[in-house]
């Protein structure tokens, strides 16, 4: 057996085969291949397998988000078909005698070229598909990750490192643990993780090995560690830890209803963070008051290299809306940017990205993203209690501007005769210190406020939150900090306004005593955090 040390980011014991994720395919290389024949067969059955996989995806999206958008996936069946491309391939393959990967490549960019492409006008869009497609063909043909993840058992994935894009795709049903050679805490990774409720280390450095891929091992995410092999006492003793740790929860389970109070009666509301689609179910089965911080940016980080349509952004907001009821559902537009890259969203180099392009500023440069996704959260806004917050705010004129551009939609909206909450409030994220320093004027500009100690950390530190090397220095309980959560908190409710604390240290419960003596109006946690955090208030005398 083999002992691993890292960095807990997300709790639970998960037991399961190690498998490496090997990130999509960019270069695809050229290879010769003597046994013609095969690699057409190897074809062949990659192409029945993508058809049969854009039907479940044609299906599962058709319940979903709606009949217009599953037609992409119909259409991405049509070109698996189309009998022209196929006999392309074959012939590539058959004439220069190179391997079904490559030549799937090669046809689908000789496709987008071709006249006969160019002339149909389908060039807008279109072309997206054809690589959508191809890629799926080549993850197939080369057996990778996102290929294993729709048909194997579930296993505990290990990677270099994991991006925040590779995360939200992660399917809890078949992904049971996961663990990293390099990542921090505060990395969006491992918000995600927490969100997701997927037991998880990181860091665990070189000494994770790909030769241990496909072995046996236990993620003690209680405890930042991971053994290989396990032995027979080590398995049990985990096992036994699993359990207990499923009863620790079991237990809490009966605070489900209570009133989040303490002892000598001082309420603090609890609300969950989300990231995806999938996660409001969780916040349901957590009984969480509300969505706290809907991340939205992730539901742009699952679709590729096509941004989000309105539509579809609308389904999963209304769906949230509709789920919570009454319940304030707070979404955060996308904060693009730093470690969390779209690849539908193009933001260029970046020599720090942290500080770069970013958040609100961002979505400036892209007002038409911006404003589907205003439309998109206002059209929401008519089937439950939904509010709007901005992230990245350092400025007044930025919050006016993006007020400016809500009204413009809403007036949009209402010439066109579409429903929404004509008083829908707004929010905005003080997670910088410039938005501390200003936050008595901000109090007069918005309903609400929401603390973002993540990005205050890194930003008030000067310490970027995704370098491992400097997580030691890295202390959301700075006393800086604590001075900053103070005078925030003071400055809002001199104006009568609602404050809330999303970053993790709303988890921290060493801290929650402090947050409930300082009169903070909310905490906003992952879903498996709400039950613990409500006992802890109750404990509190
Ligand atoms: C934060 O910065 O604390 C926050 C809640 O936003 P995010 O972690 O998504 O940057
Ligand atoms: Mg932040």
């Amino acid at each position: 057996m083999i002992t691993l040390t890292g960095k807990k980011i997300s709790e639970g014991i998960a037991i399961g085969k190690l498998s490496f994720y090997k990130r999509d395919i960019k270069e695809i290389k050229k290879i010769y291949v003597k046994d013609v024949e095969k690699e057409i067969q190897r074809f062949q059955r990659a192409r029945e397998k993508a058809i049969a996989e854009l039907k479940v995806l044609c299906d599962v999206s058709e319940r979903e988000v709606g009949e217009a958008n599953a037609a992409i996936f119909e259409m991405q069946q049509e070109i698996l078909e189309n009998r022209e491309w196929i006999d392309e391939i074959n012939g590539m393959i058959l004439e220069e005698k190179l391997n079904a990967e490559y030549v799937v490549q090669a046809a689908a960019e000789k496709l987008i070229s071709s006249d006969a492409f160019q002339e149909k006008g389908y060039n807008v869009g279109h072309e997206d598909d054809i690589r959508d497609v191809a890629l799926r063909l080549v993850r197939i043909l080369s057996r990778i990750w996102k290929d294993r993840i729709l048909t194997d058992e579930p296993f505990i994935m290990a990677a270099k490192e994991l991006y925040p894009s590779d995360t939200v795709q992660l399917d809890k049903t078949k992904v049971l643990g996961f663990v990293t050679m390099y990542g921090t805490i505060n990395s969006h990774t491992a918000v995600l993780a927490r969100t997701k409720g997927i037991p998880a280390v990181i860091g665990l450095g070189e000494v994770l090995k790909e030769e241990y891929d496909g072995k046996t091992i236990i993620v003690d995410g209680y405890d930042g560690k991971i053994y290989i092999e396990p032995d027979y006492t080590t398995l049990t003793k985990m096992k036994e830890r699993r359990d207990a740790g499923l009863n620790q929860y079991k237990n809490l389970e009966r605070l489900k209803g209570k009133e989040n109070v303490t002892q000598s009666g001082q309420r603090i509301e609890i609300c969950a963070n989300v990231g995806t689609r999938e996660d409001i179910e969780n916040v349901l089965r957590s009984d969480a008051g509300g969505i706290g911080l809907f991340r939205s940016e992730f539901l742009y980080m699952e679709t590729g290299r096509r941004v989000p349509s309105e539509e579809q952004l609308f389904q999963v907001y209304k769906l949230a809306a509709e789920s919570m009821g009454s319940s304030r559902v707070v979404i955060r537009t996308a904060d693009l940017g730093g470690d969390k890259i779209a690849d539908c969203i193009d933001i260029g180099e970046q020599n720090n990205p942290a500080m770069g392009l970013r958040g609100l500023r961002l979505m400036f440069e892209k007002e038409d993203i911006f404003k589907e996704q205003l439309r998109a959260i206002l059209r929401a806004s008519a089937y439950g209690n939904v509010s709007i917050m901005f992230p990245m705010i350092t400025s007044i004129e930025e919050v006016t501007k993006a007020k400016g551009m809500l009204e413009r939609v809403k007036q949009k909206l209402k010439a066109d005769k579409i429903p929404f909450n004509e008083n829908i409030q707004i929010g905005v994220m003080i997670e910088t210190p410039a938005a501390v320093m200003i936050s008595g004027e901000l109090a007069r500009e918005v309903d609400f406020f929401s603390i973002g100690t993540n990005d205050l950390t890194q930003f008030t530190l000067g310490m970027d939150r995704n370098n491992g090397r400097i997580s030691k220095y890295y202390d959301s309980c700075h006393p800086a900090l604590l001075k900053m959560i103070r005078i925030v908190t003071n400055n809002v409710h001199l104006e009568g306004k609602h404050i809330s604390i999303c970053g993790d240290l709303a988890a921290d419960l060493s801290m929650t005593e402090f947050f409930v003596k300082i009169g903070i109006d909310e905490l906003s946690v992952a879903p498996v955090q709400v039950l613990g955090l409500r006992k802890k208030i109750r404990d509190i005398q």
